[in-house]
């Protein structure tokens, strides 16, 4: 059986009736939607991933009318699509918020200077203004000096601290307390995987929250693409040919990371449902009760003018070095940094002994709570 879709009296091509799409029927299916296997026509995919989309913003109440949001953008699919996405909902359903597009340049040449450029040009494509916070500005070392001196089998470890950071220094800096990142689905199930694995309760019983605010931060981060399927942004990047930069960073991802990433796909192929069933399952976990912490009663937030900020705990809140937030006597950021210091003056020294002092360094902060 087979007729003209209605909707089409340009093209007057005959449809199968089993080609057309699962939700308009008057369209030629051509995307099978990775979420759940439907065959859909190109409008309906927009649709339902915008609409899926701004559902989760106004079920989770993640914006308030007139608030300054910074997009953590980096040129990849993931934050290129969350800039598109916010600023075309943010007009079509006008949640009165305002964006920004905030970067950090870690210093890693051939990979973020590259993907850089394509944030730039995304600044012009989507009218956003755009704030770039560097790692040699902030700590006065780039990635790839890092590298050089601790090795690259903790690269991410330091710059996930720095990065953490820098995002807050940027926000505060441009008068912000909101960061949207283009955490998906896919990220989310493999944190909640990797933290089954590991037995990491405390992280397990966070990493599936959409808002997250550390006790040493002022800054709210949130997910607006926390159930959006990896795949899914792929295609619409792909479908809207949207401008993104899709290099992998010279240096290798966790290791770890790695596996359950692997780990998921092969249970997505056999269950496309598997993403959203882990986060579900993360989401409903009840942990024990945790014996109540002492802490100290918190005052009045004070941003200063180098864009640094203090909470004003009663005591032990400001890292003594930097005067950055922390809830310990040395901010994660600085004790990173004193061990790349003195690591560089042993390099000199001694160069085969040079890694093991910042491997000591990264186990120890590894099991320090921040
Ligand atoms: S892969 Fe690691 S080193 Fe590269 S940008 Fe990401 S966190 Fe940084
Ligand atoms: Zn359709
Ligand atoms: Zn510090």
């Amino acid at each position: 059986m087979s007729f003209v879709p209605p909707s089409d009296p340009v093209n007057k091509k005959q449809v199968k009736v089993s080609q057309l799409c699962e939700l308009c029927r008057c369209r030629k299916a051509i995307i099978r939607r990775p979420k759940n296997l439907q065959k859909i026509c190109k409008s309906c995919f927009f649709h339902v991933f915008e609409t899926e989309i701004h559902n989760t913003i106004v079920n989770n109440n993640l914006f308030y009318r007139g608030e300054k949001v910074a997009i953590g953008a980096s040129g990849g699919k993931d934050s290129t699509v969350l800039a598109y996405v916010l600023k075309l909902l943010n007009d079509r359903y006008d949640y009165g918020i305002e964006l920004v597009l905030l970067s950090i340049d870690e210093g890693i040449v051939g990979y973020r200077d590259d993907s850089l450029a394509t944030v730039k040009r995304n600044q012009v494509q989507y009218g956003l203004p755009l704030e770039i916070i560097s790692y040699r500005e902030l700590y006065d070392w780039t990635m790839d000096e890092i590298v050089a001196c601790a090795g690259v089998r903790s690269s991410c470890t330091y710059c996930g601290v720095f990065r953490r950071q820098a995002l807050d220094r940027g926000s505060s800096k441009l008068g912000i307390s909101h960061v949207v990142t283009g955490h998906n689905a896919d990220d989310m199930a493999e944190t909640v995987l990797m933290n089954i694995l590991r037995g990491d309760v405390a992280r397990l019983e966070k990493s599936t929250a959409i808002i997250t605010q550390s006790s040493g931060s002022p800054i709210k981060r949130s997910k607006p693409f926390k159930y959006s399927y990896q795949k899914e942004i792929v295609l619409y990047a792909h479908y809207k040919k949207l401008d993104y930069f899709s290099t992998e960073c010279s240096y290798a991802p966790e290791a770890f990371r790695g596996t359950a990433r692997e780990l998921m796909k092969n249970l997505e192929m056999v269950r496309p449902s598997c993403i959203i069933d882990i986060i579900h399952s993360g989401e409903n976990l009840v942990l024990k009760p945790k014996k109540p912490k002492r802490t100290g009663t918190p005052k009045q937030m004070e941003v200063r003018t180098d864009g640094s900020v203090s909470l004003g705990f009663v005591d032990g809140n400001k890292c003594e070095k930097c005067g950055y937030l922390s809830s310990n006597r040395i901010c994660k950021a600085c004790m990173l940094l004193e061990g790349l210091e003195n690591n560089r003056a042993k390099v000199t020294l001694d160069n085969d002994t040079s890694t093991q002092g910042t491997a000591r360094l990264t186990r120890t902060l590894e099991s320090l709570k921040f």
